[in-house]
C-alpha cells in the first residue's frame, strides 16, 4: 500500500467536512460531512466508489466525529493511504502569508487569530486537536483563507478609519476564499497559455458566500470581502457592501438591537432579503423566468454590484487577460455570465452564447468569442489545492 494521499478537513462551527484525496491524480477515494456537530443529533454521511452511506453519532462534537472517521477510514481500509492531513482554516490574520505544517507555535498563531473568526478558528482548532489525538503519527498542515491576500497593498486593505484601529487592533481588510483563487487563478493561466507571473486576472468566486479578486501576476492586490466575509458583494444571506450608518438608521428609526442588526445583515439580507423569497439562485433565477419581477430585480443588484467591482478592479490591474468565474453560481449560472459580461461591455467581453450555455455542473472553459476579452469558467477545488500544499510541505 503506498502512502500517496492527503486527509482535507474542513471544521465549520456544527459541521466537519472531509476528503481523502491524491494530489498527483487528482483522484477522490473519499469524501463527506459530519453534521449537527452542537446538540444531540450529529451524523456522518460520506461518499465512496459512488455510494451514500450515513450513520448517527447522538452527540458527538467535533472529536466524536473525527473518532467517527477514523473508524469509517479503517473499515474501507483507506487509512494506510493517508500520509498526512491538511485542515482548512478561515483566518489566519497578518501571521500566516502561506500554508505551514502544524506546530505548538501555529497553534498559538491561530489561537491568536480567533478573535477575527470567532466560530470558524475555534472549531478549527477542536478539529486539529482532535487529529492529533487520532492521527498522531501523521503530519498535519493548515491552509488559510486569508493568507492568498497578504500581499495587497496597504492602499487595498487599509479602512479609512483612525489608523491606531489599525496598529492596536488589526482593523483592516482580509479578504477570504484565497484557497480557491490561488487553485482558479494558476488553472486559467495553465488553460490559457498564460505566464502567471505576467498575468492581470479578475476572478469571481460566486456561491452563497461570494466575492471578487484582481490578481496581478499571480498576486491578489484587491478583493471584495474585508474584515469580515459581509464586505462587497450581494451575497445569499449577506447584504455585501452598506452604507456604516444603516447600523444607527436600524438601531434608532427600527429599534433593532446590535445583535439583530448583525444577524440581519449576514442572514436575512442579499438574494434572500431582496427577492423575499430565497438565497438561492436557482429559485430565483425560475422565479424570474415565470415572471416574478423582484427576482429579476435582485439578480440584476447582484450582476450591477458585481460587474461595478470587477470594472474597478480591471482599472487597478490596467488590463484584462482573463475574467474567471467560479462557485456554485459562476460554475453554473449562464444567465448571471451572460449578464456581467454584457454589462462590462466597455471591456470588450463578447459572449459565445453556445459555450456559455453549455459550461456547467464543473466544466471549464472559455465562454467567449475569439477576439474577445477571455472569460472563462474554472471550478474551483479547494479540497485539492489544500491537499497539494500539504503534499508540498511534507516533501520539504
Ligand atoms: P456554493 O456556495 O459555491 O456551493 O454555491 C451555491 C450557490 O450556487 C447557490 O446560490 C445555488 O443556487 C447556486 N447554483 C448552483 N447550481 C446553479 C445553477 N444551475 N444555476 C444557478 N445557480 C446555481
Amino acid at each position: 500500500m503506498s502512502k500517496d494521499s492527503v486527509l482535507v478537513i474542513n471544521c465549520g462551527s456544527s459541521s466537519l467536512k472531509f476528503a481523502v484525496i491524491n494530489p498527483k491524480t487528482e483522484e477522490e477515494s473519499i469524501s463527506g460531512i459530519a453534521e449537527c456537530l452542537v446538540g444531540n443529533d450529529a451524523s456522518i454521511t460520506w461518499k465512496l466508489n459512488g455510494e451514500k452511506q450515513t450513520l448517527d453519532l447522538g452527540a458527538a462534537g467535533h472529536e466524536g466525529a473525527i473518532e467517527a472517521l477514523v473508524g469509517i477510514l479503517r473499515e474501507n481500509n483507506l487509512m494506510e493511504h493517508i500520509e498526512a492531513i491538511g485542515h482548512r482554516i478561515v483566518h489566519g490574520g497578518e501571521k500566516f502569508t502561506q500554508s505551514t505544517l502544524i506546530t505548538d507555535e501555529v497553534i498559538q498563531g491561530i489561537e491568536d487569530c480567533s478573535h477575527l473568526a470567532p466560530l470558524h478558528n475555534s472549531a478549527h482548532l477542536l478539529g486539529i486537536r482532535a487529529c492529533i489525538k487520532y492521527f498522531p503519527e501523521l503530519p498535519q498542515s493548515v491552509v488559510f483563507d486569508t493568507a492568498f491576500h497578504q500581499t495587497m497593498p496597504a492602499e487595498s486593505y487599509l479602512y479609512a478609519v483612525p489608523y491606531n484601529l489599525y496598529e492596536e487592533h488589526g482593523l483592516r481588510r482580509y479578504g477570504m476564499h484565497g484557497t480557491s483563487y490561488r487553485y482558479v487563478s494558476k488553472t486559467a493561466a495553465d488553460m490559457l497559455g498564460l505566464d502567471l507571473d505576467n498575468s492581470a486576472i479578475l476572478v469571481a468566486h460566486l456561491g452563497n458566500g461570494a466575492s471578487a479578486c484582481a490578481i496581478k501576476n499571480g498576486e491578489s492586490v484587491d478583493t471584495t470581502m474585508g474584515l469580515t466575509p459581509l464586505e462587497g458583494l450581494v451575497m445569499g444571506t449577506r447584504s455585501g457592501d452598506i452604507d456604516p450608518n444603516v447600523f444607527s438608521f436600524l438601531n434608532k428609526q427600527c429599534g433593532y438591537s446590535l445583535d439583530e442588526i448583525i444577524d440581519l445583515l449576514n442572514k436575512k439580507s442579499g438574494m434572500l432579503g431582496l427577492s423575499g423569497l430565497d438565497n438561492d439562485c436557482r429559485v430565483l433565477e425560475n422565479a424570474a423566468a415565470e415572471g416574478h419581477q423582484r427576482a429579476q430585480l435582485t439578480l440584476d443588484i447582484f450582476c450591477h454590484v458585481l460587474a461595478k467591482k470587477l470594472a474597478g478592479f480591471a482599472a487597478e490591474l490596467g488590463r484584462i487577460d482573463a475574467l474567471v468565474f467560479t462557485g456554485g453560481i459562476g460554475e453554473n449560472s449562464s444567465m448571471i455570465r451572460k449578464n456581467v459580461m454584457e454589462r462590462l461591455s466597455i471591456f470588450g467581453f463578447d459572449v459565445d452564447e453556445q459555450a456559455n450555455e453549455e459550461t456547467f455542473r464543473g466544466k471549464s472553459g472559455v465562454i467567449t468569442k475569439p477576439g474577445s476579452t477571455v472569460a472563462m469558467v474554472v471550478a474551483t477545488n479547494e479540497e485539492l489545492m489544500i491537499a497539494r500544499d500539504t503534499e508540498a510541505l511534507i516533501a520539504g
